[in-house]
């Protein structure tokens, strides 16, 4: 049930984050704040295709 995926940041478009999800928890796309270094500010993350 856990599959990888990698978090991106909204405004700059970097792949900043690498994680797991449980597809059982989280069926749909991921999104959350991180901070991005690119944008030196936390961001709003979401979860790439
Ligand atoms: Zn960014």
């Amino acid at each position: 049930m856990r599959v990888k995926i990698t978090l991106v940041c909204t405004e700059c478009k970097q792949r900043n984050y690498d994680t797991v999800k449980n597809k059982k928890n989280d069926p749909d796309r991921l999104e959350m704040k991180k901070y991005c270094r690119f944008c030196r500010k936390h961001t709003l993350h979401k979860e790439s295709k």
